[in-house]
């Protein structure tokens, strides 16, 4: 008796368990891994009303998305005042870098002044 109502109301629950809404949008978004997004797709084709969620997410994907911009804006103001104190060590690695991409570039340079002149010859 027990068992037989463990099964049916795990059949109700597998049979009624959507994605969340964040799931949804995050499938519109293309950010869940191929698995999630393959589990969404053989859901949507059984689900009317995660299918109509989807439609109303995809035409509200722009507008979904400018309070992300907005949080992603204010967190790299953020994380920029936060690492002020080690602008120093930035311009450090950026000169490095600058250093390094000019050496590669001399270096490519070299190779192909190098090509140039045995094949002309
Ligand atoms: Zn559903």
């Amino acid at each position: 008796m027990d068992d037989f109502m463990n099964d049916e109301y795990k059949d109700l629950f597998t049979a009624t368990q959507c994605p969340t809404q964040q799931q949804l949008l995050d499938y519109v978004q293309g950010r869940l891994s191929p698995e999630q997004q393959h589990e969404v797709e053989l859901h949507l084709m059984d689900c009317e009303m995660c299918s109509e969620a989807i439609e109303g997410l995809s035409a509200f994907e722009q507008k979904e998305m400018i309070p992300v911009w907005l949080r992603q804006m204010k967190w790299q103001m953020l994380r920029k005042l936060r690492t002020r104190k080690r602008r120093k060590d930035q311009v450090a690695y950026f000169t490095q870098l600058a250093i390094i991409v000019i050496v590669i570039l001399f270096i490519l340079l070299a190779a192909f002044w190098a090509f140039h002149f045995v094949r002309h010859r």
